[in-house]
């Protein structure tokens, strides 16, 4: 009887080299890399602002909200500028208390609509910061309403 051989198919690669990158998407995605996404006007608008409802012990910096007595809470930033308060110090505490027209701490400087990602992120697209300020691509450059009208 006939020996079945087993029968070799081709043996060149079926891989050829396509040309894969004048189809690439040019799509930028929201979420890079593990960094985590919020609408621009939630983190202008209710990040640290609005109170945590929260009542069990959890991680504030993970948490969008505010907390008693966390250094990052914000007031709304329709009620302050942009600039920090010029009667703080490096441990002088803003005189003013709820009232003062300016920022009294980064949070409330760099997320007033005047400020939030307006700039570019010096760590570019490869910048982990949780929260960060600063744009990290066009999509995510913000022009300050005061600059657009
Ligand atoms: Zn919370
Ligand atoms: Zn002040
Ligand atoms: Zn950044």
């Amino acid at each position: 009887m006939g020996a079945s051989s087993p029968a070799m198919i081709g043996g060149g690669s079926q891989l050829e080299p396509q040309n894969a990158a004048s189809t690439a998407t040019r799509k930028d995605k929201r979420a890079h890399k593990g960094r985590r996404q919020m609408e621009d006007s939630f983190m202008i608008h209710l990040y640290k602002v609005k109170m945590c409802t929260r009542s069990t012990p959890h991680n504030w910096k993970l948490c969008p909200w505010a907390h008693p007595g966390e250094a990052a809470a914000r007031r709304h930033p329709s009620c302050h500028q942009a600039e920090l308060c010029h009667a703080m110090g490096p441990d002088r505490e803003c005189p003013h208390g709820e009232t003062c027209a300016w920022a009294r701490n980064i949070f409330e400087a760099h997320l007033h609509p005047d400020r939030y990602r307006t700039v570019m992120c010096a760590m570019g697209e490869g910048c982990g910061r949780n929260i960060c300020f600063f744009a990290h691509n066009e999509q995510e450059l913000r022009t300050p309403p005061t600059l657009a009208m």
